[in-house]
């Protein structure tokens, strides 16, 4: 949409240059025949009106179904009444599909563009040597004459929509969507139909456009129904395909991400947010989509039954509104102030609601009752898919994590250590330091001071390799009371270094024991010494196995057999 407040004048003013003073000019040149009087036009007028007033939607588009009467209106009385009568049908129109204000240059923009379809087709006519009112068995030219007057008709128009939508709106190709396809079939088909109205008018008179209206309403009410079933089997599709790939997804996230992506491809729409019930109190904001960008969820949580969500949560129950009216006396909390349409499902996992989600859209009408349908059932694989890769990522977690201090364990650590060899095979590493650290005496630790106290010494000595590591490394908890640091990229005189500040920082600094009192009830501080081995790959070692060996072995005979507390490199 082009929202260019320029370009919107200059279709005012084009529309009011050329349409007024063509229409008058059209008059002169080519005036109605005298005796046709209003009463023989005004049934028309009728009949073009109410198919102007039931376009068929396709994609969000309106189809316009109206050429097969203006074809007959044509044939009958001529180009200055068939350009009235469109252009009054033109205004029926965009009245029906409730043109906000800020799109008014529509009207301009339509008339002219139909202005221009009525008087290239009806002078392509009169070139080729038509003339109004004749029977058509007669005349099987005047036929072939009817359908060029058709055909350029409907050709003239779809030149004119591809030029707006690339030179006025901007918008690149492809122009010929679904919506242009259904359009092309729609008015193949019913081009015969203006034919049979022109014949039967001659013959019957206004009468005709009953026999005439009445099937064509039936037939564009079919083909609206075949469209909206045909669009709902293509929206289950698509929702069962996007259920599969929700189910693959292994992280919370990017299911989180997958499923609001999929819906803005689906629906038109403008805003998504996701809201998670947090401990059955509240729904809070936890994902923000507007104009498909994704922005920080900050917004005052709400209450159960609360606004149009915390309804949601209330009822378990999806609501559709189709604009701002329906809606806005049970609004509370934020929304943003163009929002007109609103869809809003609760996410439901064991009967319970988990969430709520909104998707909301400037336009009035933007969503179909199908589509919510579709949504709760997308939203019903969505919980599923969430709470499939929260477990998935709970029991990774388990499996990676020691559950006394929280550190990586020796698992996670040597399949760590192996991809790390590969990349060092590959040439994507040039070498790694590794840091084995073992307490000394800490059965006697345990002896005297209780298991349980032991426990807390080893979840303070992970906190304090931890933080001092951070980014650098990753530290594992290796056996009972062995730790093991992997250092990507640094350097064996580095690693040593960094090992006797780890020592130091153990050594220097007691630990506290919060379990055990001494006799005065004061908290209990122990002093602890760890033995660290150092080794580095590749100068050390060829494979993981070996590298860990060898810090082991650096370990026990460099620094425990020396006498503890103190760090070994691994020498050949
Ligand atoms: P050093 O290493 O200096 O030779 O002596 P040490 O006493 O530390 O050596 P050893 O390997 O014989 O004993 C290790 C002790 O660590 C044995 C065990 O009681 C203790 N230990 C292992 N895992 C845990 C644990 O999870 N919690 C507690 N509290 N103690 C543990
Ligand atoms: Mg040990
Ligand atoms: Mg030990």
């Amino acid at each position: 949409m082009n929202n260019n407040p320029i370009v919107k004048k200059a279709i005012w003013f084009a529309w009011l240059l050329v349409v007024p003073v063509g229409i008058w000019v059209t008059f002169q040149v080519y005036p109605p025949e005298s005796n046709i009087s209003l009463s023989d036009v005004i049934p028309f007028l009728i009949l073009m009106s109410v198919v102007a007033a039931m376009p068929l939607v396709v994609n969000n588009t309106p189809i316009f179904l109206i050429q097969w009467v203006s074809l007959a209106v044509f044939l009958k009385y001529g180009i200055f009444i068939e350009m009235i009568l469109m252009q009054v049908s033109v205004l029926t129109l965009l009245v029906r599909l409730r043109i906000p204000k800020a799109d008014a240059y529509k009207f301009p923009l339509n008339s002219l563009m139909f202005f221009i379809v009525s008087l290239a087709s009806g002078l392509i006519f009169y070139a080729l040597g038509g003339t109004h009112g004749e029977h058509l068995a007669d005349e099987p030219y005047y036929i072939l004459l009817g359908v060029v007057y058709g055909v350029s008709n409907f050709g003239i128009n779809t030149i004119l929509l591809v030029f707006i939508q690339a030179f006025l709106f901007k918008l690149k190709p492809p122009y010929f969507g679904k919506d242009f396809i259904w359009e092309t079939v729609t008015t193949l088909i019913t081009f015969p139909i203006g034919f049979v109205l022109y014949e039967l008018s001659r013959e019957m008179g206004a009468i005709s456009l009953l026999f005439v209206g009445i099937p064509f309403a039936s037939l564009s009410i079919i083909l609206s129904l075949y469209y909206s079933s045909d669009n709902v089997n293509k929206f289950l599709q698509n929702a069962a395909e996007i259920g599969h790939q929700l189910a693959e997804r292994l992280k919370a996230d990017e299911v989180l991400d997958l499923f609001v992506q999929k819906l803005i491809e689906m629906l038109p729409v403008d805003y998504a947010y996701i809201m998670d019930v947090v401990d059955e109190k509240e729904l809070r904001l936890i994902h923000k989509i507007e104009y498909g960008e994704m922005l920080e969820p900050v917004s005052a949580p709400l209450n159960k039954g609360e606004g149009i969500s915390g309804l949601v949560w209330a009822e378990k129950k999806p609501v559709l509104f189709h604009s701002k009216k329906e809606w806005k006396h049970i609004n509370s909390g934020y929304m943003p102030p163009r929002v007109e349409s609103i869809l809003s499902v609760p996410i439901v996992r064991h009967n319970q609601v988990t969430g709520v989600l909104v998707l909301a859209a400037n336009k009035k009408r933007a969503f179909e009752k199908s589509q919510l349908m579709i949504v709760d059932i997308l939203c019903s694989h969505f919980a599923v898919a969430v709470e499939n890769a929260r477990h998935h990522e709970k029991t990774k977690e388990n499996s990676e994590r020691c559950a006394l201090t929280g550190l990586f364990n020796y698992r996670y650590f040597e399949n760590m250590l192996t991809t790390e060899f590969e990349k060092l095979q590959k040439g994507e590493r040039d070498l790694m330091s590794l840091i084995l650290l073992d307490i000394d005496h800490f059965k006697s630790v345990n002896d005297t001071y209780g298991h349980q106290s032991g426990n807390e010494i080893l979840c303070e000595l992970a906190v304090r390799l931890n933080n001092r590591i951070d980014q650098i490394g990753t530290v594992a908890r290796y056996g009972g009371e062995e730790f093991v640091i992997l250092l990507p990229d640094m350097r064996k005189g580095n690693a040593l270094q960094l090992a006797e500040q780890i020592r130091l920082l153990i050594a220097n600094e007691p630990f506290t024991l919060l379990q055990a009192m001494d006799d005065e009830g004061k908290l209990l501080k122990v002093n602890i010494t760890v033995s660290i081995g150092v080794a580095t790959a590749p100068q050390d070692a060829d494979d993981s196995l070996a590298l860990i060996r060898h810090a082991d072995r650096a370990l026990y005979v460099g620094a425990k057999r020396a006498g503890r507390n103190r760090v070994a490199e691994y020498v050949k």
